[in-house]
Formats: structure tokens, C-alpha cells, sequence
């Protein structure tokens, strides 16, 4: 279809007046609803659709693979608290956004995965369509909800419907089904009009029970070693005041999850992450706030929470569901953030008291051992660079820098970097989140760019780089302030492995040797730079984000440093048998 045809179409006339079709009406449901952004791959049947979006102001960002389109659309969710929109081509496009969809609701995030499709008849008959696949049927266990919309004049409910889906109760992806044909499909445009709907309050405040408040706060007034657990999900709330508010009126230590981190500074004295084993195991009741008993967690039970002793927990989530789903919840608060903490707050009364000097100090001693151990490794200068030596000047540089998002993946790159670098801000750390997946770099960091404005360092392991690293390309095509920080220690946890068949192939988990990928950003026309050492890594990142040019930094880590898996290795099943 010509992209000329289509953009005079609202010109036609028919005898009742102007013309509009699914392509029209589809941006201006979009428009109405504030959608400012579209991440996605043309292609077959939406090229003109971006086209023609573009042309009425929503920027339309094309990647170079959909599954970091998605991510991006995910992490854009997360980060503005609205739907972020993924557009892909139908069949194996629509199947590679897939990943990020379910991603994206696994960690609740709002997030509307649109894809064009074949021919509904077609395709019922299985008559052999192109790209032919039923992909309502497919996307519906990967996602909160998912819709196809059929006439023109469903397009405004239908986007309408995903908005509401995604963004309210607990957040999650949406899956959006526009078949070709519907694209095409012509209206009378006074009459499309008056079908579009403007969502009112999509994600309504879900105000806690009374009681709920009174049983929690009970318990926690009992409690000898408190303790409160902040998740990515008090992070989405942006109700940063009000957690303060709460973690500092009660002067309960918390522990921040991984993407929690800098909802109140990592150096705020109530900060336990330092002394994660000991708070988990010897605190006696537990507030979690938007976090979840995951594996993330241990399950909430077991020796990291020092069973046989027991720990009460105290659980504020909009999800109820989410209510005992590992362990008893002793008080339950379902609600949403802002509401709850208010409430907790509020039903406070002045004369609270704080945990005991005892178990504040205990919390104390052993934050700073841990942290005086790490203080003299994180300031090597080796070369080859270790992960603390590398990881120290990163730390300096988002000290310095706390406005900067850090998107970090990998395995050890991830679990070193998660406990060595202090975050000042709210939702500054952007991570592979509640799967762990690999592969979220690239479009975390341009959407990071795109939605904040602000400077980004990714922080990536050199095989997790590899699941999104044609991206730079898209990096350097938008010109984005993203400073790539490869970690490039030759393989995949290391680089020493070694094939015992003694056949020529290098080990499955052993990369192409002393590689360059500083060289991938400078094709193009991006800055590629080489880092032998900790003072050279941080003066190439200064000089990057001072800039704010794309830039590269094939940071040379030793092959030897690190362990398999990183942290979470005891997931990993490794055979004890041996084979002649
Ligand atoms: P983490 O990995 O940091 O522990 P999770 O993603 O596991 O965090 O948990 C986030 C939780 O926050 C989810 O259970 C989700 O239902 C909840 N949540 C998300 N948004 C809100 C909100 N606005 N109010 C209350 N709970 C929320
Ligand atoms: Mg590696």
C-alpha cells in the first residue's frame, strides 16, 4: 500500500462526508489515550502504520530486532507508569516480541505488545497464509490479557480495553491483535470519531481495608527485630515520599531489592543491604512492600530465613492473589502503595516506637565489616581488570553521577555490580528483573534514554551484550546518550573453559578470544573505546557521559574472575557422573 494514498484518505469524501479507516482511527486512539511513544520493527502489515504515526507526532523508534523493541516497551512501562507500546509484524515477529510481553508481566509492568496479523479467515481455515499463525490463542498464557479487534469501529474500545488492562490492579502486558484487513477499513470519520474513548482514572487507587491497617500494625508493634523489604513494585508506585515517610517514622532497617535499590539512597543508615543474610535470617516479622516471596527471596523459608525460627510477614501488594502464595501472611494489606502507606502512616500516632538499639546495632556492626572488607578490593588498579577493581570506579561514577540510569546484565557483571554500586535515586537501576532473563540491555537503555532525558551506562556482561548488541546501531541512529560498558572476560561466566573431547571446538560456554566489541560501535559512527584498567574504564566513561555520545567500552576483565552462574550457580544442575 502507498503511504501517499494513505495520508490523504481523511480527505476523501463518500456522500455523508470525510473519510477515515483503521490506520487513522488506530493513531488517534493512541494520541487520545497520551501514547507519545512507539517502540517496534516495520514490516509487512504495519510499515505504514509507523509511517503514518510518525507523520501525526508519536515518535516511532524502529529497532533491529522485536524482542529489544519490546524490552524497551517494558522497561518504559515501568518507568512512566503507562503502557509502553511494542508494534510488530505478524507470525515470527509478533512471535519474537513474545519474550518481552511475558517478561513484562512476569515483573508487572504495563506494557501493550500491538501486532499485525494475517487474515482471520485465512488463517481459521489454515489455509496457508503468509506468516499465518493464530496468535490471539498463542499470546493469551503469555499475558494479563489479550484482544483482537475486528471493525474499524472497535479500534477506540479495543485500545481503550488494553490500556485499562495493562496499567490497572497489578500492572502486566497486554496483547493487542490487528488483523491487515482492519487497517484498511474506511469509515465515515465524524461518526470513527465518536467511537474513540478516552480512558478516565485507568489505574484506580485501591484503598486498603481499616482493619488490615490495625492487624499490621499490631504486629509490627510486637516485633523485636523488624524488618521492611522494598520492592521494584513500591518502585513503579513512584510514592518515593511516602515510603520515606514510612521507613523513616517507624526506623525500621529495609532492604531494598534489586531494582528497589535507590528508592532511598543505599547509603541511608536504615539501608541493610550490606548485612542482607544476617537481616533475613534474624529479623522476626517482615513488611514486604511490593516485593514478592519469589525465588528471589528463597520462598520466604528455609535456612536463608533462619528456620527453624520463625518470621511473620507482614505483605502490602494491589494483588490479593498474591497473599500467601509462598508462606502465611499474617497481615495482609491489599492495596495500592500510596494508599496503603498513607493509611500506616497515618493510623501511626506519634508516640511509635522504634526498633531496638540492639538489633540496629547488630545491623550496624555487620554492615560495616562487610563494607570495610570490600573497601581496599574495590580500589584495585589490576590489569586485567577484576569485577571489584572494574566495578569500583563504576561505583564512584554513579556516586558522582546520581541522576544517570545503570542498566545492568550478565551473571557475575550482574550480581557483582547489584551489591557494589550504590543507587541514590529512585528507579535509576534498570536489571533482568524476576526471570533473571538475559537479552534486556540494549532496549532498557534506549528506552531508558528516551523516556527520562537522562544519561545511561549499561553495564553488560559480554554474552548477555550479545543478546541485544546489533542495537547499537539503533543507538547511534537516534543519537542517545548511552554509554556501553562491556565487561568482556572471553566466554559466558568465564573464558577458561575447556572442550575435553579433544575435538577442535572451543568450549560451549568460550567466546572468540581477546574480541573487540569497542569496534561494533565505532561501524556506526559511535565512539569505541578499549580499557585495560579501572582508571581507564572510569576516564572513557567520564568522557562518554560527559559527552553524551554513543559510546562503547570493551572493558578487558580477567577470563579467571568470577564464578559459573555468578551468585545464583546452586541453581544450576550439574551432572556427578562420570562416563568412559
Ligand atoms: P521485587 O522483584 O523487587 O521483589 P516484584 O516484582 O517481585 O518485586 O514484586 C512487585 C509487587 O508489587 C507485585 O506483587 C505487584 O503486584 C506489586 N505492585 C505493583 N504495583 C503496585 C502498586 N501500585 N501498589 C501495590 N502493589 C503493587
Ligand atoms: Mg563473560
Amino acid at each position: 500500500m502507498d503511504v501517499s494514498s494513505n495520508l490523504e484518505v481523511s480527505d476523501q469524501k463518500n456522500e455523508a462526508g470525510l473519510l477515515t479507516d483503521g490506520f487513522h482511527l488506530l493513531i488517534d486512539a493512541l494520541k487520545l489515550n497520551n501514547v507519545q511513544t512507539i517502540y517496534g520493527v516495520p514490516g509487512i502489515p504495519i510499515t505504514d502504520f509507523g509511517r503514518l504515526a510518525q507523520a501525526a507526532g508519536i515518535r516511532v523508534l524502529s529497532f533491529r530486532h522485536e524482542q529489544n523493541a519490546g524490552n524497551a516497551a517494558a522497561i518504559a512501562g515501568y518507568l512512566t507508569k503507562k503502557p509502553g507500546i511494542c508494534l510488530t509484524v505478524s507470525a515470527p515477529g509478533f512471535l519474537n516480541g513474545l519474550t518481552s510481553l511475558a517478561h513484562a508481566t512476569t515483573n508487572c509492568w504495563p506494557m501493550i505488545l500491538i501486532s499485525g496479523s494475517s487474515e482471520r479467515e485465512v488463517v481459521d481455515l489454515m489455509q496457508g497464509d503468509y506468516e499465518e499463525m493464530d496468535q490471539l490463542a498463542i499470546a493469551k498464557p503469555l499475558c494479563k490479557a489479550a484482544y483482537r479487534i475486528l471493525h474499524a469501529k472497535d479500534i477506540g474500545i479495543g485500545v481503550a480495553r488494553a490500556i485499562r488492562a495493562a496499567v490497572s490492579g497489578r500492572p502486566g502486558g497486554v496483547y493487542l491483535d490487528i488483523p491487515g484487513s482492519l487497517l484498511g477499513q474506511v469509515m465515515d470519520e465524524v461518526e470513527g470519531k465518536k467511537t474513540l474513548v478516552k480512558v478516565i482514572d485507568p489505574a484506580p487507587d485501591q484503598l486498603p481495608s481499616p482493619t488490615s491497617i490495625v492487624r499490621a500494625l499490631k504486629t509490627i508493634e510486637n516485633a523485636k527485630r523488624p524488618l521492611i523489604v522494598l520492592g521494584k513494585g513500591a518502585a513503579y508506585a513512584q510514592e518515593d515520599e511516602l515510603v520515606r515517610e514510612f521507613v523513616e517514622k517507624s526506623g525500621i532497617p529495609f532492604l531494598p531489592m534489586s531494582m528497589a535499590k535507590g528508592l532511598l539512597p543505599d547509603t541511608h543508615e536504615q539501608c541493610a543491604g550490606a548485612a542482607r543474610s544476617l537481616v533475613l535470617k534474624d529479623s522476626d516479622v517482615v513488611i514486604m512492600i511490593g516485593a514478592r516471596l519469589n525465588w528471589l527471596l528463597s520462598h520466604g523459608k528455609g535456612k536463608s530465613w533462619g528456620e527453624p525460627h520463625s518470621t511473620k510477614f507482614v505483605q502490602i501488594d494491589i494483588e490479593p492473589k498474591e497473599m500467601d502464595s509462598n508462606v502465611e501472611i499474617v497481615a495482609p494489606i491489599v492495596g495500592d502503595i500510596g494508599s496503603c502507606l498513607s493509611a500506616l502512616v497515618n493510623t501511626m500516632g506519634e508516640g511509635w516506637k522504634k526498633p531496638s538499639v540492639e538489633w540496629v546495632d547488630a545491623i550496624k556492626a555487620k554492615k560495616d565489616t562487610n563494607i570495610a572488607r570490600m573497601t581496599s578490593k574495590l580500589q584495585n588498579n589490576n590489569s586485567p581488570m577484576d569485577y571489584e577493581g572494574a566495578l569500583g570506579a563504576i561505583k564512584n561514577i554513579i556516586k558522582n553521577r546520581p541522576n544517570s540510569i545503570l542498566v545492568n546484565e550478565g551473571a557475575n557483571t550482574l550480581d557483582f555490580a547489584r551489591s557494589i554500586i550504590d543507587m541514590y535515586q529512585p528507579r535509576k537501576r534498570l536489571d533482568v528483573g524476576t526471570w533473571g532473563v538475559m537479552g534486556i540491555g540494549m532496549g532498557s537503555a534506549i528506552a531508558a534514554a528516551v523516556e527520562t532525558g537522562e544519561a545511561v551506562l549499561a553495564v553488560e556482561g559480554d554474552s548477555a551484550f550479545g543478546f541485544s548488541g546489533m542495537e547499537v546501531e539503533t543507538i547511534c541512529r537516534y543519537n542517545l546518550p548511552v554509554c556501553i560498558v562491556v565487561f568482556n572476560n572471553n566466554g559466558i561466566y568465564r573464558g577458561t573453559d575447556i572442550n575435553v573431547s579433544g575435538t577442535k571446538d572451543v568450549a560451549t560456554t568460550v567466546f572468540v578470544e581477546n574480541s573487540r566489541y569497542d569496534k561494533m560501535m565505532e561501524a556506526f559512527g559511535g565512539i569505541g573505546e578499549n580499557a585495560t584498567n579501572p582508571d581507564e574504564l572510569a576516564q572513557a566513561i567520564n568522557r562518554a557521559m560527559d559527552s553524551g555520545k554513543p559510546t562503547l567500552i570493551n572493558a578487558v576483565i580477567d577470563p579467571h574472575a568470577g564464578k559459573e552462574s555468578g551468585n545464583i550457580g546452586n541453581l544450576n544442575p550439574q551432572s556427578i557422573v562420570s562416563r568412559k
